[in-house]
């Protein structure tokens, strides 16, 4: 039966089998979408001359800022179809919302149970949700349908509270958790302090949102090794997704990347020319929805960045994988000639044990490029700290800075400005009044 299905089947193939899926989405749009029919007439687009993979990239492509200014231009159905409403943030914080029919939420159900069943997921297994599932959010909602397509156990804790999540653990049994893997850590600290036999809990997998876990070349990354050290008896999964997409990237059981779902999206990864790179180099993803009912977008840009990875994988799916994510479009630094992303900095800072908090500032140099401060707050008990102090006393914050510009240096090819700050001073920054996530980078510079 597996070998049936579109992801084993030749690349050649999964193409065929997507320009027919796109020649349908063209004609769909054509008559349907409010916004793309306008787009098609004031480009001199003909939708049925739009026949394969390589018509598809001569289309202009769909930004977040149109979702927000046309809001409901994109919707191709009857209102009285829509089952299901959602909200999305948008780039200048204003919401976007996002509708699903009766046929919508059953393509988020085969997106989600396929996601699972690549992890292993199946009848048998019972999965704890630790997500959000209500709040106007869609993933939530498609996790529970795709694990009710696959016929698993879900048990619906919801985020947060470690205490219920134990409990339930206990009391229910389930061998999968799906959750924002930073949550995993406050998990087992929670275990530890009130002792708990985590590793023995009989949870054997568990499947990340939201979060990386690996770094480019598919290692477990810091935070995916921090869990693994505590919990090796648990397989991680990293997922990516988003709300426009509607389509879910799984890892299989290699974890070299998220497989695309053939029959749901199209991928195209493009350069800074906004011309399609070759596989294998970096650039914004960007996808065309398949079989959406209510809000099927065309040549969306996402703002992620990331690299699409063509050889078939040992599990024997030919389906294309897309790497972990390199950072947003957004936040790309040029310094020095060489390009850049946050993340990339914050893992230089994150593994420097002598660094107790940061924050990394983007500005405009006086030469018109971009100047990257790093501000650090000091452990100065770290052992590391420690060992550059003992080899030259009182000359510790300079060679700090000078061991950090080091690891840049190595792993980024450049270094950017570092300042050391009171730890305080970095907290204040760290966590405003208003703000739910962190804030690590400030981006100073004035936007052309
Ligand atoms: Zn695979």
């Amino acid at each position: 039966m597996q070998s049936l299905d579109i992801e084993f089947q030749s690349p050649a193939a999964i193409r065929a089998f997507q320009e027919d899926l796109l020649r349908r989405q063209m004609a769909y749009l054509a008559e349907h979408s409010p916004f793309y029919r306008r787009l098609f007439a004031e480009h001199g687009i003909d939708p049925t001359q739009v026949r394969t993979l390589d018509d598809l990239t001569r289309l202009p492509f769909t930004e977040k800022e149109h979702l927000q200014r046309f809001n409901d231009d994109f919707i191709c159905c009857d209102r009285a179809d829509i089952i299901d409403y959602i909200t999305t943030s948008g780039t200048t914080g204003e919401s976007v919302t996002f509708a699903c029919t009766d046929a919508d939420l059953e393509r988020l159900a085969l997106n989600e149970a396929k996601s699972f069943a690549m992890a292993g997921v199946g009848r048998e297994s019972i999965v704890q949700l630790m997500t959000t599932l209500d709040k106007r959010f869609m993933a939530g909602m498609a996790y529970f349908l795709g694990l009710r397509r696959l016929g698993a156990g879900i048990i619906r804790v919801g985020n947060g509270i470690p205490e219920l999540q134990w409990e339930t653990i206990r009391r229910i049994h389930p061998d999968t958790l799906m959750c924002v893997p930073s949550f995993i850590l406050r998990l087992i600290q929670y275990a530890e302090e009130h002792n708990i036999d985590y590793r023995r809990c009989g949870v054997r997998r568990i499947i990340g949102i939201g979060e990386g876990l690996r770094d480019q070349d598919f290692r477990l990354n810091l935070l995916g090794s921090r869990i693994h050290e505590k919990w090796p008896e648990v397989q991680l999964f990293a997922t990516y997704s988003s709300t426009e997409m509607g389509a879910t990237f799984a890892e299989c059981s290699e974890g070299c990347g998220g497989h695309v779902h053939p029959e749901l999206i199209i991928v195209e990864i493009i350069g800074e020319d906004n011309r399609p790179v070759a596989d294998g180099e970096t650039g914004e993803v960007v996808v065309t929805t398949l079989g959406v009912e209510a809000m099927p977008l065309l040549r969306f840009r996402t703002g992620d960045m990331a690299k699409k990875c063509t050889e078939r994988c040992t599990c024997g799916r030919h389906a294309y994988r897309l790497t972990p994510l390199i950072g947003r479009k957004h936040n790309m630094i040029k310094l020095k000639g060489t390009t850049l992303y946050p993340p990339a900095v914050n893992d230089v800072l994150d593994h420097a044990d002598y660094v107790e908090n940061y924050v990394v500032i983007v500005q405009d140099s006086a030469a018109g490029t971009d100047e990257v401060v790093v501000r650090i707050g000091l452990r100065k008990a770290s052992p590391e700290a420690q060992r550059l102090l003992a080899a030259a006393p009182g000359h510790t914050p300079d060679l700090l800075i000078k061991d950090l510009k080091d690891r840049f240096r190595s792993r980024l090819r450049v270094a950017p400005l570092v300042e050391i700050c009171p730890i305080d001073e970095i907290a204040h920054i760290n966590f405003p009044a208003k703000s739910r996530k962190p804030v690590k980078f400030i981006d100073r510079r004035t936007h052309p």
